[in-house]
């Protein structure tokens, strides 16, 4: 029935390619194009969204979330954007189920919402990366459209490498150092980071950009995508682990002796304030780091772009 829908809807653009002037024929079918898509991503992220729901993975709030993000991101950027995302967010479900067990007894604590994620856990990781893909569905510039994919790639790079530092860094054997003095410091407090946290983010970077060159088809002048997103989520990650060092908010339970994140524990016991900005929550720190891998990515394409740029000249020559 969809299908039968975008067919008619291409054969009427196309109909009209004929009589009307050539850009307004190519704007039809660009409308129609991202018309059957935003449809698309709204169908996918819907039924993404209430499975995670039912495996408790979003709240209701983060279902509506990842619709928005979802229908967007598909809509605007097209299917390997969307299909990106949807990595970034299959791995990170799995692997916050992944030895849960073992992680309870360790850092589950510290993190302020459970592994129920909500509307402003869903905007503080994918809000970067719906602006960007918004942004590349309404620009015609080539060269802006190449950049704004960097900053894509980078956003989600740092997302994905975040979490699965955060989610398997926590299963480390070896203590964690804070990323600011050295000093040997709890599992699961922020802004500690291990060897197997470190290489946890260069491996699900790595694995985002990948996935993402592979869906637009591989293709040679792409071949900087996995680098790209390996550098922007390594270094994103890292600011990430800075900022919850120094400036984050972080509480103390007096009930149970131990730091967290959440202004009231979940033993129930309202927490002391004990260091860094209050209004700095984890949320925040997730904006400011996919904001800045975005930015990473999008400085290190740029001699990738004049390349590019000087190669088109020189044939054109
Ligand atoms: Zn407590």
């Amino acid at each position: 029935m969809f299908h039968l829908f975008t067919c008619l809807y291409t054969k009427f653009a196309t109909r009209q390619k004929q009589q009307a002037h050539p850009i307004t024929l190519s704007y039809n079918t660009r409308i129609a194009k991202s018309f059957s898509r935003l449809l698309g991503g709204l169908f996918f992220s819907s039924g993404i969204g209430l499975l995670a729901y039912r495996r408790r993975s979003l709240s209701r709030s983060g279902v509506a979330g990842a619709i928005i993000t979802g229908t967007t991101t598909v809509g605007m950027g097209g299917w390997a954007w969307g299909l990106a995302l949807i990595f970034f967010f299959l791995s990170s479900s799995l692997l916050s189920h992944f030895k849960e067990q073992e992680k309870a007894s360790t850092a589950t604590d510290k993190f302020s919402k459970g592994s129920q994620r909500d509307i402003a856990q869903v905007a503080a990781n994918g809000g970067m990366a719906t602006l960007l893909a918004f942004a590349h569905g309404l620009t015609t510039s080539e060269r802006t459209r190449a950049l704004l994919q960097a900053g894509y790639v980078g956003t989600l790079a740092t997302a994905t490498a975040d979490t699965w530092a955060t989610e398997l860094g926590v299963l480390s054997t070896q203590p964690p150092r804070l990323i600011t003095t050295g000093q040997i410091t709890t599992p699961g407090t922020s802004g500690g980071i291990t060897p197997l946290g470190i290489g946890a983010a260069v491996l699900g970077s790595s694995a985002l950009g990948s996935v993402f060159w592979l869906l637009q088809g591989a293709r040679r002048e792409q071949n900087a995508l996995p680098l790209l997103a390996l550098a922007a989520g390594t270094a994103g990650s890292l600011a990430d682990s800075l900022l919850g060092a120094t400036v984050q908010a972080m509480y103390y339970c007096p009930t149970c002796k131990k730091e967290t994140e959440q202004r009231v524990h979940r033993c129930g016991t309202r927490t002391r304030f004990l260091r860094g900005q209050a209004w700095i929550d984890n949320d925040v720190v997730n904006f400011a780091t996919t904001l800045f891998g975005a930015l990473v990515a999008i400085s290190l394409s740029l001699p990738f772009l004049r390349a590019k740029q000087r190669h088109t000249n020189n044939n054109a020559i």
